[in-house]
């Protein structure tokens, strides 16, 4: 007879030969007796290999199994081992749900559940009597795991769900934050944005730096409107709104100021950069030859006045910005398509 030694095993190698012994009992007519249920159960986990030739040769005879028999195979192949097995298999068990309990303790209520009902086990395992109190406890473990494993898979999806849903919250959030801080017509900064972004610029503690602010105007803009309606007027504003994009860098920032206004911050740029840049925007807007889509008439020369003023410390940002509008308006008084420093 060979010596049984049952080896550590998982909960799911029980759980795997569990499934095996059922019908394997059911198709020889074995009753499902605790003893008939460890003899089968051995004989499938073919750790006795004594066991197994003696039921191969039975099953080779196609005789019936009766209890009898059944009762002399445990008692010469499981009986002599069966103190050792239970203490083994018990802790295995035991070992398996501790582990098991352990992680799941504390990830939610049902998972708690399922850590007390396993630990309910672990109490009942080492109170258990026989190998097959023990296979018994598997089997409303494998129940208990069954339905936790529903719980986890809903608790997933529904996680699933949710995260899928925050996702999308976040994303109309950022939509809503972009579209608030943009001027509809132009996609550039908004008046009220542009207005925090100077406040937080000049409210610095950096006294050295100089920041300078542009106004631009485009020149008779009324006769555009006029001449040419409304819809090409907005082109002709999302145009320049175009040409200032592209001619600033960095941290600069264009906003439409209103109608056809517009006004840049230009951090870190001393009044001669400034209006360096403005009249390259200028030059830029003066020098396209803007046609009406489709009939390709021309919409005669567009031009843009500016005025520049750099950042006095300790003024406020209305100063600032009325004296870049003051040079505006001598630009325009001075003949309009030009730029003029404060
Ligand atoms: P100036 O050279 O002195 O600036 O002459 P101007 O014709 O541009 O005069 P003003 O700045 O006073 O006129 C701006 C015009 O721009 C008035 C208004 O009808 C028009 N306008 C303002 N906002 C919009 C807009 O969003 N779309 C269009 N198409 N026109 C606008
Ligand atoms: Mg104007
Ligand atoms: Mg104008």
């Amino acid at each position: 007879m060979s010596k049984s030694h049952t080896p550590a095993h998982t909960a799911e190698y029980y759980a795997e030969k569990f499934r095996l012994t059922v019908p394997l009992m059911a198709k020889h007519g074995i009753s499902p007796t605790p003893r008939n249920y460890a003899v089968w159960f051995r004989y499938v986990s073919g750790e006795t290999a004594a066991l197994n030739e003696c039921i191969d040769r039975l099953l080779e005879e196609k005789k019936a199994i009766t209890d009898a028999m059944n009762n002399e195979l445990f008692e010469e192949f499981l009986w002599e081992c069966n103190i050792a097995q239970l203490e083994q298999a018990r802790h295995d068990v035991q070992e398996t749900l501790k582990e098991t309990a352990a992680t799941l303790i504390n990830t939610g209520s049902d998972a708690a559940r399922f850590g007390d009902a396993l630990e309910r086990f672990d109490a009942s395992c080492s109170s258990a009597k026989s190998i097959q109190d023990v296979y018994g406890l598997l089997t409303e473990v494998l129940d208990e795991t069954r339905k936790i494993k529903h719980s986890f898979n809903q608790v997933n999806e529904d996680f699933a769900v949710k995260s899928q849903e925050m996702d999308q919250l976040r994303e109309e959030l950022e939509q809503v934050k972009r579209q608030a801080s943009r001027d509809a017509l132009t996609g550039l900064t908004n008046r009220a944005t542009f207005f925090e972004l100077l406040n937080e610029k000049l409210n610095e503690e950096d006294t050295l730096t100089p920041h300078c602010l542009a106004m631009l105007d485009i020149d008779h803009f009324k006769r555009v409107n006029d001449t040419f309606g409304h819809l090409v007027g907005d082109k002709v504003i999302r145009f320049v709104a175009e040409t200032l994009e592209l001619s600033i860098k960095g941290q600069d920032t264009a906003a439409r100021y209103g109608g056809e206004e517009f006004i840049l911050l230009l951090p870190d740029t001393g009044l001669e950069g400034a209006a360096v840049l403005c009249n390259k925007i200028r030059e830029r807007i003066a020098g396209s030859k803007l046609v009406r889509t489709g009939t390709r008439e021309s919409l005669g020369q567009v031009t843009v006045s500016a005025g520049v003023a750099q950042f006095r410390h300790g003024e406020g940002h209305m100063e600032l910005i009325q004296r870049a509008d003051d040079a505006l308006y001598r630009s325009k008084k001075n003949g309009r398509n030009r730029v003029t420093q404060a």
